[in-house]
């Protein structure tokens, strides 16, 4: 078999979108697993829609996620350049011999004279009203026009496009590994522009002779591609590629979290999730995006949720390192159907991701966090706060934000616990505990707890009658995380005042 070679081919005209980040998910996944090469090609061509660091971007995205390209403009082989900007000179190249060949040909209409050739084919009730085998006979291009008059236009400096001849009645078919058989009749294709007026090719010149150039054998991307691909497969026979043409594979497509419909920046904001990888400042629109990195999601976890994104292993594992996705992945197992972009299986995945990560790993990440929230501790201090709270969280920034009362003393109580459960005894009780606190040693939470129990025991008091008023004295609120591990953070003193304030702030209740 041929060393496999796939590309992902990333246009950058603003983020790079998740669902792209699955393609190149896949692409690297199938290269990794048939020992190939993964190549990544910025399809730059289109210049109106150039968008400032969106390349860039594409590059940390991959990064960030291990998604590491084997061969790109970084890391360049023997096929580059691998920015189609930078290849102009090939694709006229392959233009002029398809206009050699009789395979393409020169237009000079203006967009007014499109205009009105749309306008007159619809009045006429025409079921296609396309640039075509019967309208381009109608129009102004090197079909209609003599030999010399088309050259006199081009050396006059006319502007002129090249137009790709599509053959009026003929079957297209593909054999796409996904959908398996796709057949499109010719007449629906119309004679699409290959080479612009501005020099540089379109999309499907530039991606086709890229391709073969690459010696890509798999082309794994969107569905939005498919209506693409007959094109691309009469450009490959029109070349003489047809021989070597790469298999395709169309990705599913990406549905918002009920089914319904694709998955958009407007379905995800209106949601509140993100849809880009990492954060993103538009420079259009100034419109700053958070990113899932930003958002708290693990790289670990967003791959494996990707890869189950209309792919599956076929068996009941959920939990996938890259690795090991690489080891299961195959093209057969990609459904057809589209697949729900459910994010709180995302949040799932997370979840997972986290209790699975490295304490320590944590803490060394929880420290910039706190810092940010003007909270300064130190490594071991932040580690007790992870252990805390590691079964409660989907996102390590939860620490703080599901409980801010590790950080600052509670300046309210829950009113409804309070009413129900702050009484006479507790206070009695509390007072009692906070005197004998300074003399725990070690101020762990066994020995509180002991002592506790103890006291209770000596009062006559049921530890499931005060344990809540404790917790709201600590807290402020009604449930949270371990009891005794928050006061042994906390400290002797901090739980002292805490206890104290609550019997101040509580006096109605008793
Ligand atoms: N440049 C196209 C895109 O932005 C690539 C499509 C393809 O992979 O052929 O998605």
């Amino acid at each position: 078999m041929k060393e496999v070679r796939v590309r992902f081919a990333p246009s950058p005209t603003g983020a790079l979108h998740i669902g792209g980040v699955r393609t190149a998910l896949y692409n690297y996944l199938f290269a990794k697993k048939n020992n190939g090469t993964f190549i990544l090609r910025i399809e730059d061509t289109d210049q109106t829609r150039f968008v400032e660091g969106a390349e860039k971007y594409i590059y940390d995205a991959l990064a960030w996620l291990g998604i590491n390209p084997d061969e790109s403009e970084l890391k360049p082989g023997k096929f580059g350049p691998y920015k189609q900007s930078e290849r102009k000179p090939i694709y006229f190249k392959y233009a002029q011999q398809l206009l050699d060949e009789g395979k393409a040909y020169y237009a000079f209409d203006t967009a007014e004279e499109l205009d009105a050739m749309r306008q007159r084919l619809q009045d006429a009730g025409a079921t296609a009203t396309t640039y075509n085998a019967i309208s381009r006979m109608t129009m102004k291009n090197s079909l209609t026009l003599s030999a010399e008059e088309v050259k006199q236009r081009i050396d006059s400096g006319e502007q002129y496009v090249i137009r790709l001849k599509v053959p009026q009645k003929e079957d297209i078919r593909l054999n796409d590994l996904v959908r398996s058989w796709v057949v499109v009749h010719s007449s629906s294709i119309d004679d699409k522009v290959l080479m612009k007026s501005d020099g540089m090719p379109t999309y499907h010149l530039a991606n086709v002779v890229d391709d073969h150039l690459m010696e890509i054998t798999h082309v794994i991307r969107g569905e939005e591609w498919l209506p693409s691909a007959p094109l691309h497969v009469l450009l490959y026979r029109f070349l003489g590629w047809e021989d070597s043409m790469p298999q395709f594979a169309h990705l599913p497509l990406l549905l918002k979290p009920d089914g319904n419909g694709k998955l958009s920046k407007r379905a995800a904001d209106q949601l509140g999730f993100p849809i880009f990888p990492l954060n993103w400042n538009d420079p259009v629109s100034g419109e700053l995006s958070e990113g899932f990195k930003e958002k708290g999601y693990r790289k670990e976890a967003l791959t494996n949720f990707l890869a189950l994104l209309g792919w599956n292993a076929g068996t009941e594992q959920e939990l996938f390192t890259l690795e090991e996705l690489v080891n299961a992945f195959s093209l057969d197992r990609i459904v057809k159907s589209g697949a729900r972009f459910d994010i709180e299986k995302a949040k799932w995945f997370n979840q997972q991701y986290l209790r699975k990560e490295d304490v320590t790993l944590l803490a060394n990440e929880l420290l910039p966090l706190l810092k940010e929230k003007g909270i300064e501790c130190d490594l071991n201090k932040a580690q007790t706060y992870v252990e805390l709270m590691l079964e409660r969280i989907t996102f390590l920034h939860e620490v703080y934000t599901s409980a801010p009362f590790l950080f600052n003393a509670p300046t309210t109580y829950d009113e409804k616990v309070a009413e129900k459960k702050w009484n006479n005894e507790c206070e009695e009780a509390f007072k009692s505990f906070n005197d004998i606190l300074s003399s725990i040693s070690p101020f762990s939470s066994e020995q509180i707890h002991d002592r506790l129990v103890n006291l209770l025991e000596t009062k006559g008091i049921k530890m499931g009658k005060v344990m809540q008023s404790l917790r709201l004295a600590i807290t402020g609120e009604g449930s949270g995380p371990d009891l005794m591990k928050m006061m042994e953070i906390l400290g002797v003193s901090e739980t002292q005042n805490r206890i104290q304030n609550a019997i101040t702030a509580l006096k109605k209740y008793t």
